[in-house]
């Protein structure tokens, strides 16, 4: 690879869990499409989810698989991936086990010589692997230039804020926030930074990074825009008949229908499903409503003869739903989202107004970015961050914001949404902004290449 051609070789190092496999995914083809090599690495777990994801794509995606060192740590040999580690204490062992990763990726890195290496920002110890081999590392965090610069001004600012997540507060000790505060660290070291956004959507913020917080960085989204082709793969992992779930809609009238998604991980409990299931009845809306179903088998959540009366109105998904094509009918009119930036952007590239309910990770940063900054949503009321034992949104709450979502005075709020949906569009096109960046970050990484003698 890399050495022995002319072509360029990039390597993806995603973190075992699919909100950061697929952008890796993404990447890796765009990278394909402007001619070069890619590779992904991955473990034997995960490797025929990608395998299944770049198989139309040609022969210049490899996957390179690394075994993450779980038993070590003293997990089961088969906890591979995040998902699988289902207690924070499992999680925290997880993370543990990939800071042990760093023999494994300096092999791949010896023996294939990329000309630039993409990590996962919970990999920040990769940034001293690939330097110490002179390759040029770029981290992907996955989340918006508003919480790039949010998380980085935390960091160096110290609020200590109790709403703040508990991984940046002082006096909080875990390997989680270890992670964090070297992953901080390591973005001064690297070479930049990738961000799956594009300008016009947040351009100060994206100049503030670069200006002011003094890092390189290149916008090059949004990254699944450009490979709707994916969208039939997943359909195929959707807990419902997709082409119902489409004819369901196709009955509806325009924006008269709520989507209600909290993403891949958050799981509530059975009192937050009540409310939720009440809020949505009472605001009179139409709605598709997606339940993590590992929580809920017992089904004992509902109120006594809920389905009956919803029939035709609600349609509860228990499992996974096909979001991206859900999102683009144009029955739906609205989002009440958890605010992750996957689903945030998706949401944006639908032209479609949110009501926001952050729960983790940077999701209150991502509601700011959404309620006051682009004014394309309203907040469900949610306070406190945190993975378990919430605060519970009352219904009220829940009914009020749909209503301000679908409801007559949002209309300001939702040209607004159409308009940063062209502008995404238009980002990825030739010419466009994303495009531009994704080119002259390619150009930048070939002179760097010849100059160092590597192709
Ligand atoms: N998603 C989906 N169907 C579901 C739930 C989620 O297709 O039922 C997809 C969604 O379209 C998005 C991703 O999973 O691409 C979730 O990523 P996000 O960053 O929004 O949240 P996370 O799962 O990382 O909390």
């Amino acid at each position: 690879m890399g050495t022995q051609s002319h072509q360029l070789h990039i390597a993806f190092f995603p973190f075992m869990a699919q909100g950061h496999m697929i952008p890796a995914i993404h990447m890796a083809k765009l990278f394909v499409s402007r001619g070069l090599e890619a590779t992904i690495i991955t473990t034997p777990a995960d490797a025929p989810f990608i395998h299944k994801k770049i198989e139309n794509s040609g022969t210049q995606i490899h996957i390179y698989t690394i075994k993450v060192p779980t038993v070590e740590v003293g997990l089961p040999e088969n906890c591979e991936s995040f998902h699988s580690a289902t207690s924070p204490k499992m999680q925290a062992k997880f993370f543990k086990a990939t800071t042990l990763l760093g023999p494994q990726l300096e092999q791949f890195l010896k023996q294939k010589r990329p000309n630039c290496l993409v990590a996962d920002m919970f990999f920040p110890w990769a940034t001293d692997v690939a330097s110490k081999l002179g390759i040029p590392m770029l981290i992907f965090h996955g989340i918006s230039y508003f919480a790039l610069c949010a998380t980085l001004c935390v960091h160096q600012y110290k609020p200590h804020n109790q709403k703040i997540p508990d991984f940046v507060r002082d006096g909080v000790e875990n390997e989680f926030k270890n992670m964090h505060e070297e992953a901080m660290g390591a973005l001064s070291r690297s070479y930049g930074v990738l961000v799956n956004s594009f300008s016009e959507l947040e351009s100060a913020y994206a100049d503030h990074f670069s200006k002011v917080l003094g890092i390189r960085s290149w916008h090059i989204g949004p990254l699944w825009l450009g490979n709707e082709g994916d969208i039939e793969v997943e359909d195929q992992k959707c807990s419902i008949d997709v082409h119902e779930c489409m004819k369901w809609l196709d009955t509806k009238k325009p924006n008269s229908v709520v989507y209600v998604c909290f993403g891949s991980l958050a799981n509530f409990g059975d009192a937050q499903l009540l409310e939720i299931a009440l809020g949505l009845e009472s605001s009179g809306y139409h709605f598709i409503w997606v339940v993590n179903k590992q929580k809920n088998i017992e089904e004992n959540w509902l109120p006594q003869g809920y389905e009956e009366r919803i029939e035709g109105k609600g349609m509860i998904i228990r499992g996974w739903a096909p979001q991206v094509k859900i999102l683009s009918h144009e029955a739906v009119g609205g989002f009440v989202t958890h605010c992750g930036w996957n689903s945030t952007l998706e949401a944006v590239c639908a032209g479609l107004p949110m009501v926001t309910w952050p729960l983790f990770a940077e999701q209150f940063y991502n509601e700011k970015l959404i309620t006051q900054v682009l004014g394309i949503g309203v907040g469900v009321g949610a306070q406190e961050w945190t993975r378990v034992d919430r605060e519970i949104v009352k219904s009220e709450n829940i009914e009020k914001a749909v209503t301000k979502v679908l409801g007559e005075e949002a209309e300001e709020m939702t040209s607004r949404a159409r308009g940063y949906a062209i502008m995404a569009r238009r980002a990825i096109e030739e010419g466009g902004s994303s495009y531009s960046d994704l080119i002259g970050l390619i150009e930048e990484l070939r002179s760097h290449a010849i100059t160092r003698g590597t192709i």
